[in-house]
């Protein structure tokens, strides 16, 4: 009972299969999309808090910017064209008078402006930068320091986002917003540390032509302020390098700033990153090594942030996001570990998404199994049903039905190709006196093998049915008459020969008459004209005894 190869496709089973995996498909790619959505939702939530953060950092930077870009302006204003005052004369001596001592500082008045520290002329020496030769330059030069330091002493270190404002000339002093008691902090060590920093190395217009601002990394300030970030602007005039403006921001503040600006709870450490990858500042102050990236990460952070804005990205379940500063050399950096993002909204959501899909899959699954086993048992019943309408129980055979619907297409078929078509009718002899000594049981085992020696004495094209009680019917298509006799002979010897087992001890013997009718000698096809003429040569084989085959009338 197997469909036909090319129907298989079409199997009620792998339908079943075909439409549970659409379903299961369809269920995870809205899933997918979904959780897409959620994905972006999600990177743009966080993009657009460190955003934010981002922008009141970058607004304290641009107003701090704002500001050297006012001193320095005022500087070179001052050095073109320096105002001459009684009290910058007077000035002017004092630096005269101590120009020669190793370490000096010079307050510009009693009440007003900030100190200006120096070295002698002869320690000046030393730092191949330096000089102190051109006395006109000087003389302006400390006249503009000296305007600034009146400004200066306005300054509100407090309300300051950087903790330190100065100003180094090459004619080797220097002042400093934060250094009221700067004699206590004046050292040649000091001077020499400041004079070989590259933010002031880097300065020189052989190093930076172009004249660019320079951002330092972060390094440990002289006066336990911790790390600093320098970013230091040049003073030139007509062509000449006269010092550096600088700003100093403690990376202690910085941090205080991130924390302070967190205020809407950014999940993760965020970090403020300088343009070698260096770490400047970390909001979080437990500094968890799950927030941590490590240089080659920011190394490779940078380069896919490289000619970005913003962006995200992912390290080892981590989430990265990033945030370009626009007044500052660096970037905002976000990391949130894979349980912050699981216990926040979108990862709340996201484990509601996943659970749907998990339930809904076992939904699928559960059901697919159910059909299927259901499919099976229908198609079980079906195939048992199909076989009991056209088997014999008991013999295996064809039943009446079958076996005449079955052999009327074969003589069809025979006739269409001019192939002789023969019949054999075979009934058992005196098979009531078996069931009547034996019993049916032994009638039953009896029919069935003898139905067994019909199967075993065919060919693959030949079919036999039982067509009445203990009666049989033989169509045997390409087969002339004398050939079928031949097979119903072999028939009645095999049945003949076989002793059969009924009880203990007792065996009995079976033997059956046969008529044998052929399409040949009829001269028609008409299977149930056919097998009456059979049927006849087998009554007339029961008058000649039972036991043997009739091919005549
Ligand atoms: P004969 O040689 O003239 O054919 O004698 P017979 O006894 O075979 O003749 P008859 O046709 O009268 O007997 C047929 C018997 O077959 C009658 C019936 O009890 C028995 N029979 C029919 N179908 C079955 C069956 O399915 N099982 C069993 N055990 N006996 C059956
Ligand atoms: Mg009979
Ligand atoms: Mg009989």
């Amino acid at each position: 009972m197997s469909l036909p190869t090319e129907s298989r496709f079409f199997h009620p089973k792998n339908i079943v299969h075909l439409c549970f995996a659409l379903v299961f498909l369809f269920l995870t790619l809205l899933t997918w999309h979904e959780a897409m959505v959620l994905k972006r939702t999600y990177e743009s939530n966080q993009l657009a808090r460190l955003s934010s953060v981002a922008n009141n950092l970058d607004n304290q930077w641009q107003h701090n910017l704002d500001e050297l870009a006012f001193f320095h302006s005022m500087l070179e204003h001052s050095l073109g064209d320096p105002l001459i005052t009684d009290k910058s004369t007077a000035f002017l001596q004092q630096f005269e008078r101590v120009r020669h001592t190793p370490l000096w500082h010079l307050s510009p008045s009693e009440t007003r402006g900030i100190p200006i520290n120096g070295i002698s002329d002869e320690l000046l020496t030393r730092f191949p930068l330096f000089s102190r030769s051109d006395s006109l330059r000087l003389a302006d030069e400390l006249n503009a320091v000296l305007e600034m330091s009146q400004i200066l002493q306005f300054n509100q270190p407090e309300r300051d986002f950087h903790y330190r404002f100065w100003y180094i000339s090459r004619a080797g002093f220097y002042l400093s917003s934060t250094l009221p008691d700067a004699s206590s902090n004046h050292s040649l060590e000091n001077f020499s540390g400041v004079a070989q920093r590259p933010y002031f190395v880097d300065l020189d217009p052989k190093v930076n032509p172009q004249r660019k601002i320079l951002w330092s990394d972060p390094y440990d300030s002289m006066d336990n302020e911790g790390k600093v970030v320098t970013v230091a602007r040049p003073v030139d005039r007509d062509g000449y390098w006269y010092g550096v403006l600088a700003m100093d921001f403690s990376t202690q503040q910085i941090k205080q700033y991130l924390q302070q600006s967190l205020s809407t709870r950014q999940e993760g450490g965020v970090m403020l990153v300088g343009h070698q990858f260096n770490l400047i500042a970390w909001s979080d102050g437990s500094q968890l090594e799950e927030y941590r990236l490590h240089k080659a990460q920011l190394a490779q952070l940078t380069e896919q942030a490289a000619g970005t804005h913003s962006g995200t990205m992912r390290f080892d379940g981590r989430f990265v996001s990033w945030v370009r500063l626009q007044y500052f050399d660096g970037m905002l950096v976000n990391v949130q570990t894979l349980r912050e993002g699981l216990l926040g909204d979108s990862g709340r959501v996201g484990l509601v998404l996943l659970l749907t899909w998990l339930m809904f899959s076992i939904v699928v699954l559960v059901s697919h199994q159910t059909i299927i086993r259901m499919t099976g048992s229908l198609l079980n019943l079906q195939e048992k049903l199909s076989w009991r309408a056209n088997y014999d129980g008991l013999t295996r055979l064809f039943n009446r039905t079958a076996f005449f619907d079955r052999a009327e297409k074969l003589a069809a078929l025979n006739q269409r190709q001019r192939q002789p078509l023969s019949v054999i009718q075979l009934d058992l002899d005196h098979f009531k006196s078996v069931n009547d000594s034996w019993g049916h049981h032994a009638g039953d085992r009896v029919l069935a093998h003898a139905a067994s020696v019909i199967g075993q004495a065919l060919r693959k094209t030949d079919i036999a049915g039982r067509v009445g009680g203990e009666e049989f019917c033989i169509l045997l298509p390409a087969t002339r008459l004398d050939e079928a006799v031949l097979v119903a002979e072999r028939i009645r010897r095999k049945l003949a020969a076989k002793e059969l087992l009924v009880g203990k001890h007792q065996t009995l013997k079976v033997t059956a008459s046969l008529g044998v009718s052929s399409s040949e000698e009829q001269g028609e096809y008409q299977v149930d004209n056919l097998q009456s003429v059979a049927d006849r040569r087998l009554y007339l084989a029961k008058q000649d005894g039972r036991n043997c085959v009739r091919h005549r009338d």
